[in-house]
Parts: C-alpha cells; structure tokens; sequence
C-alpha cells in the first residue's frame, strides 16, 4: 500500500523560498506540506558564515538560519515531509508528486522552490577549501576577503559579474579563463578590460586550490596554461568559482514551461508558471539574484498569489453550484 498525503497546498524545496512559503501558506489557513527533498534547508545548510540576511547583527551560521526558518514554519502548522520526488502530474488538479519510495502527494496548488546547484570544477582540492577560501558565490561571501587578493574562475556573465563585484573589496581580482576570449555580454567585457584592477589570465585552467596557512585556507591556485602545459601558482586567498549554475528543473521538462537556462518561466512581478496552481520561487526561477532573501521574498510571493487563486477557485466553484441549484 502506498501512503497519500493530501494539502491544499503542496510545497517542493525546503530551502528559503520553500520555507518562507510554508510560513505565509500555514498563515493564510492553507496547512502547506513541504516535501523537503534530499537537502533540508536548501543550499544555505552547506555554507558557514551568513552576514547578509536582515535581522541578525552578528553573523550567523547557514545551518542555524535555516533550522529556525523550519521551526518558524512548524510553530505556525506547516507539515515537514522527507521525501525525494521523482515524478510529477501536472496535467490537472489537484496535482501529484510521488516520491523514490512511491508515496504520493497531492496539492490543490503547488510551489515548486527546488533552487538551483552551483556548479563546480569537481577538483578534490575544491571540495577541500569550500568554505575555506574556495566559493561559488561573491555576492555571498566577497565581503569576506576585503582588502585580499582574490581570483575568479569562469568566462561567462557570471564571471564577469562577479570579477566586477570583487573590486568593491579587493584592489587585486584575477579572472582566470581557460579560453583566449569570453563569452560575457560585450558590454560585461567592456567594463572588465577598462578596470584597473583586474588582471585575466588567459588559456588557464585551475590544477589545484593550494591549502597553507594556520587556520588553514586558500593560499594559492596552481593555474594550467592549457596552450603550453606550463603551471604557475597565482597568490590569492579567495577563489570564487563562477562557471554556471544548474536549476533544479529535469522533473518539470514537458510539464511546465522553461526558459532558455532551464530555469521555470514565470509571468513578470509574479509566481505564475504556465500552468495554472503551480507557483515557483526562489533560485529555481531566478538566475539573476539568487539570495537567501531574495529566495524567502519570492517565497512569501508564490504563497500570497497562491492564496488568491485558491480563493478565486473556490468562488467559482461556489457561485457555479448556486447557478446549478
Ligand atoms: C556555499 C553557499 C553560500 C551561500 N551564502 C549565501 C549568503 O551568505 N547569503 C545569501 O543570501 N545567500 C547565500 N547563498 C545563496 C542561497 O543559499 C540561495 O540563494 C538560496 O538557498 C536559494 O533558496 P531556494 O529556497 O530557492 O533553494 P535551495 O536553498 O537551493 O533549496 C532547494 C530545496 O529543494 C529541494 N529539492 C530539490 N529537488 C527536489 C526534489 N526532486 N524533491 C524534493 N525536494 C527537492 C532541496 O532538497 C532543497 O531543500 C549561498 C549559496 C551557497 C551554495
């Protein structure tokens, strides 16, 4: 016998917009369930320190800010389910998610909040200075190495961006690209080749993020000419990895529309997917922020306009029986 849980409102993605969703869901009288999925907590629960979401003067620690967000959503009567989905039915209400076990959820709306992954270079070395000096976010963590050399790995927008980003903090920013020319937005180079104070190294490719220090941290990053095989070692103590981000779309290709990334298309200033009842938010329908906050306010979003649709529903379906009475 597979079980089935029932809501009115169904919510996929624990992390801040998830959550965030499940506290204004839980508000409005909805009694949200949230399939938290194989990372409770989302992506915050893999980074340290936090200095950027409002409310905590001192920093806090990723993990911490996300148990109290789950406790805040339990408080108010959300419902935590952990469960790996791995099938959708989006095709009518109310819609179902089935997880690798087999149970089967059912939402009379849904919000999708399954984010977005980095990607990494997939270096043992990487996975061994996360947190340590090696990121994949400068928005995130760039305050952090004010007035230190830092290196940014990438040739696209976001490299670019985040290249631009670091001179706020640093008088000492390399981009290191493993081609000879980009493929940021003409505009991005632009700006890029007038700074003063970024280098590029081009045709290099990272071989290895070099550990030192006591704390440890990143001390160097041993760069591959990829023309000639020589390796130099470049000096920095931050080392931001900015080579694209994967959003956490493969279960809604066909079933809901995508945009050219991968990432659900929403209509402007709202949560409204294509398909009507389903709301997104979070990094899984944002590739330009991607911010804790900027998650939990998309969030609070998809729960309000799924709230009204609710009610706009339940109105027509009201008024259609009184006709028929
Ligand atoms: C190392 C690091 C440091 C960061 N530091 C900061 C910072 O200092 N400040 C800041 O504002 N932002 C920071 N960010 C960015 C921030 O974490 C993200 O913008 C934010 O977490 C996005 O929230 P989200 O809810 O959209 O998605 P996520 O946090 O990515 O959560 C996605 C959720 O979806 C679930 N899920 C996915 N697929 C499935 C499935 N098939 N079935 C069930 N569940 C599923 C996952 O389990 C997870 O719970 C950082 C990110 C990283 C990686």
């Amino acid at each position: 016998m597979t079980a089935t849980h029932s809501t009115r409102m169904l919510i996929l993605g624990s992390g801040p917009a998830g959550l965030s969703a499940a506290i204004y869901g839980a508000r409005a009288g909805m009694a949200p369930i949230v399939v938290q999925g194989i990372q409770p907590g989302g992506q915050l629960t893999t980074t340290t320190d936090v200095e950027n979401y409002p409310g905590f003067r001192d920093v806090i620690q990723g993990p911490w800010l996300m148990e109290e967000m789950q406790a805040q959503a339990e408080h108010v009567g959300a419902q935590m389910m952990w469960d790996h989905i791995v099938e959708v039915d989006l095709s009518q209400r109310p819609f179902r998610l089935i997880g690798d076990g087999g149970t089967v959820y059912t939402g009379d709306v849904l919000v999708i909040a399954t984010g977005a992954q980095a990607k990494w270079l997939g270096l043992p070395s990487e996975e061994h200075l996360k947190g340590k000096g090696v990121s994949a976010c400068a928005t995130c963590d760039g305050f952090f190495y004010r007035g230190k050399k830092v290196a940014v790995i990438g040739g696209g927008n976001t490299a670019v961006e985040e290249a631009l980003y670091m001179t706020n903090h640093s008088h000492d920013v390399t981009l290191i690209h493993r081609r000879d020319s980009l493929r940021a937005e003409k505009i991005l180079q632009e700006r890029l080749f007038a700074h003063p104070n970024i280098k590029i190294l081009w045709n290099s490719a990272v071989d290895k993020f070099v550990a030192g220090g006591e704390p440890e941290g990143l001390v160097g990053i041993d760069v591959r000419n990829t023309v000639t095989g020589e390796v130099s070692r470049v000096d920095v103590e931050g080392g931001f990895v900015a080579i694209g981000h994967s959003p956490a779309t493969e279960l809604f290709k066909g079933h809901l529309e995508l945009d050219g990334d991968g990432y659900i298309a929403v209509e402007t200033g709202s949560t409204r997917t294509s398909v009507p009842g389903v709301f997104a938010c979070g990094d899984v329908m944002d590739k330009v922020y991607r911010q804790a906050v900027t998650a939990a306010g998309t969030g609070c979003m998809a729960a309000l306009d799924a709230e009204r649709f609710l009610a706009e529903a339940d109105f027509e379906a009201t008024n259609r029986a009184d006709v028929a009475a």
